[in-house]
């Protein structure tokens, strides 16, 4: 055998895998088709919840990955203009999410990686697993200078994203997928603007808008827009005039957009995550909408499972955890949807695009957060990030 784990991909997912199993003692190889540089550069989540921070500071990488990362405080969900602050660390019995870009979290994992001697492939072109229902797994690819290798192993981890090969080398009839389109058009913009002194969501009659912070002097904005328009022919000022109005903030600091994109709502789940010798985690199996900020803490948590489970079946002969992990990340996932859905329509059903009762749904289901601690209590548990199942 060449390596115990042939790892595909080198996202949050394959790279806190890679990460686990080195510590584990476990022997793996990551292939990742892209080059390092565009790989650390990729901007995308921003926050890694309470949970996901425990697993990295249970594998020895919490100073390194997250410990300076700034600890989450308030969140503001401003409605018609008004301030409305949850304390949602707190409610969840004293356990902040820490705010760490997506591209920080893999520069770390890239760094650990191989200063702990890890083999890490980038430029892999052509990634192609084989005999995945057999023994012996192998998996081949193409490096820059175009030569073929072959790596034969005991388990290929699937950790390519939503777009990668692994999901597709699964026979279409083994495989359930459910896939929802929430009907919702989000525009986000990347400004060197100075972040809100909370991450900032807001609900009003003209529609959703939000701001995170993404550093010391840049946010991340995000505006509903109608099924049909074009944000991204906006002028600038016609995307500030709206985040003002939406944002309830006629002073909101401006600043040069850096960064464009229009981010589909959608929702799609895999089933089972596994096929033979093939494990999916992260993207590769289930997409949710950025609503809750889940994403990137699923694929660590899956990750997690994994890294569990690959051990002990390599070290110790033992493949019970490898026959769970499947059940046990869909478990977790299908929370994370309703969630994300539920979190969804709260603050994108409240405005004039919805219907009328619609809105009053949305509206009472807002409320409910400010007035009951017990409905507060569980929107920040799973803020949080939930508990493992028990076996
Ligand atoms: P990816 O990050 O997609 O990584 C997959 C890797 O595999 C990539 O490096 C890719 O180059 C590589 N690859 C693909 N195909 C192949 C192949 N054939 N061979 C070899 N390598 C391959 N999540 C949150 O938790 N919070 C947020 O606030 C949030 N905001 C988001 C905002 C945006 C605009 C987007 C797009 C996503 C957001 N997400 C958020 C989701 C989050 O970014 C993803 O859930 C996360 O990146 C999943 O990690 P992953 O490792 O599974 O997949």
């Amino acid at each position: 055998l060449d390596t115990t784990v042939v790892i595909i991909g080198a996202g949050p997912a394959g790279l806190s895998l890679a990460n686990f199993l080195q510590r584990g003692g476990v022997g793996c190889v990551v292939l990742e088709m892209r080059d390092r540089a565009y790989v650390e550069g990729r901007q995308r989540a921003g926050v890694i919840d309470h949970r996901a921070g425990e697993i990295f500071a249970e594998f020895g990488l919490g100073d390194q990955v997250t410990g300076s990362g700034p600890v989450e405080t308030l969140l503001e969900i401003r409605t018609d203009g008004v301030p409305r602050l949850l304390d949602v660390p707190a409610l969840a019995g004293g356990r902040p999410s820490r705010l760490v870009p997506q591209q920080l979290l893999v520069q770390r994992l890239i760094g650990s990686y191989l200063d702990g001697g890890g083999d890490l492939r980038f430029e892999a072109r052509d990634v192609t697993p084989h005999d995945l229902d057999g023994d012996r797994p192998h998996v081949t690819y193409r490096d820059a200078d175009g030569t073929t290798h072959e790596l034969t192993c005991s388990y290929v981890a699937g950790c390519d994203g939503f777009h990668g090969v692994s999901r597709a080398s699964i026979p279409a009839e083994e495989l359930t997928t459910y896939s929802f389109d929430h009907g919702i058009g989000w525009y986000t913009v990347l400004a060197d603007s100075p972040p809100p002194r909370y991450p900032l969501m807001a609900v009003s009659r003209h529609g959703f808008a939000a701001q995170f912070a993404r550093g010391p002097q840049a946010s991340r904005f995000y505006l509903q827009y109608q099924p049909g328009d074009d944000p991204r022919q906006w002028p600038d000022e016609h995307t500030w005039s709206r985040l003002r109005l939406r944002l309830g903030d006629d002073a909101l600091p401006e600043g040069p957009i850096t960064g464009r994109e229009v981010v589909e709502m959608r929702s799609f789940v895999a089933e089972p995550m596994a096929w033979g010798r093939l494990f999916l985690a992260g993207d590769a199996a289930h997409i949710l909408t950025p609503m809750g900020a889940k994403g990137m803490n699923l694929a660590i948590t899956d990750a997690y499972l994994l890294a569990r489970a690959i051990t002990a079946s390599a070290l110790h002969g033992d493949d019970a955890g490898l026959a769970a992990y499947s059940a046990a990340c869909l478990r977790r996932t299908w929370d994370y949807q309703e969630f994300s859905r539920w979190f969804a329509e709260m603050v994108h059903d409240a405005g004039a695009e919805s219907d009328a009762f619609r809105r009053r749904l949305a509206r009472a289901r807002l409320d409910r957060l400010f007035e009951s601690p017990y409905a507060a209590a569980a929107f920040a548990d799973l803020m949080a990030g939930t508990a493992f199942p028990q076996a």
